[in-house]
């Protein structure tokens, strides 16, 4: 992606995908990767600043892996009476297994699924390390974990054995996803680490290339690693697009529509429209006032 500032105003942002033979051009781009994703698109000529490479670069994101498997009967519910959606904890590596709560009142003779193991952290990057792209297959002794674990997580005052083949005797077969080998996303969330929400946040949310370059997505936001997180930050997105190109009536009719989002200040006492100026600013611009900054600063 690259800003060409001497093209007409609806061309000045530049596209080349591996996709198409001719570059194609915008007025304005959202960008709603994950920023891991980002890092591997060229932006040298997009006028990042340094802060939002670093962020790229370097903001934590976080492990998590999911197994689930088909089973021909749901034995949790019919075998151990588990009746509502829930979690059970262990130290087992499974770590959590998910209870299902919207097939709670299905037939207790027909095929369900249950979330065996839901890890984060070091916890996902172990279980990940048995889960293949294709999988099931080739998946063998993460089946015997699973199953295993299964066995040892409910057989508490009943016979492991007769638990174990009960579960095993049941399985149909299972399908295991981890987030941090997908390649539309490298990790699963922005998990900030120490000090950095508070320097990379800030330079994430403002926009770039004379204004024209938004990055949203849950990793600008607030509330990181959540689905709200990702619309707050989609809803900053357009409103400071709307904003770059004076589209005033159009902001308007997003408050009619959705309100306002908390982390975003709107009003007139608000800083939305400081954030595209300070967007709208060349490189060196920015770098004159943060001269006269450091200067008035050091006087
Ligand atoms: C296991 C797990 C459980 C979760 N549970 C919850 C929950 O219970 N509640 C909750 O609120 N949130 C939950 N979340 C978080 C929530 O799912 C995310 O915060 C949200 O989906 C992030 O949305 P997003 O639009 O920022 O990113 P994504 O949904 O990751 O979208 C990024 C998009 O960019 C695309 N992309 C990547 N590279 C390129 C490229 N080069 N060109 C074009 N497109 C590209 C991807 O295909 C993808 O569509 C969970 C997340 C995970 C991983």
């Amino acid at each position: 992606m690259a800003f060409d500032r001497k093209a007409k105003s609806e061309e000045m942002m530049v596209v080349t995908t591996n996709y198409d033979e001719e570059p194609r051009r915008y007025a304005t781009i959202i960008n709603t990767t994950t920023l891991a994703c980002l890092q591997r698109v060229d932006t040298t000529d997009l006028e990042l600043s340094s802060t939002v490479k670093i962020a790229t670069r370097t903001l934590h994101y976080d492990s998590s892996t999911k197994v689930a498997i088909k089973f021909d009967n749901p034995w949790w519910i019919s075998k151990f009476g588990i009746t509502e959606g829930g979690v059970a904890n262990t130290d087992l590596p499974i770590r959590v297994c998910v209870y299902p709560s919207y097939n709670i009142h299905d037939k207790l003779d027909e095929p369900a699924v249950l979330l065996c193991t839901y890890t984060w952290s070091q916890d996902a990057t172990r279980i990940g390390s048995l889960v293949n792209l294709d999988s099931p297959r080739g998946e063998d002794e993460l089946k015997g974990l699973l199953l295993y674990n299964l066995a040892r997580l409910h057989s508490t005052g009943s016979s492991f054995e007769e638990v174990y083949a009960m579960i095993k005797g049941s399985y149909i077969t299972h399908h295991g996803f981890d987030w941090a080998m997908d390649d539309f996303s490298s990790g699963a969330f922005a998990l900030f680490g120490p000090g950095q929400f508070r320097s990379l946040y800030p330079h994430l949310v403002r926009p770039a290339a004379d204004s024209r370059f938004h990055i949203v997505g849950e990793a600008s936001s607030a509330n990181s690693a959540w689905n709200g997180g990702s619309i707050d930050s989609a809803y900053r997105g357009v409103w400071n697009f709307l904003e770059r190109f004076k589209a005033y009536g159009l902001q308007e009719k997003m408050i009619e529509e959705w309100g306002t989002v908390p982390e975003l200040e709107t009003g007139k006492d608000g800083f939305a429209h400081l954030l595209v100026a300070l967007g709208m600013l060349t490189q060196e611009q920015l770098a004159k006032g943060e001269k006269e900054v450091i200067k008035g600063a050091t006087s």
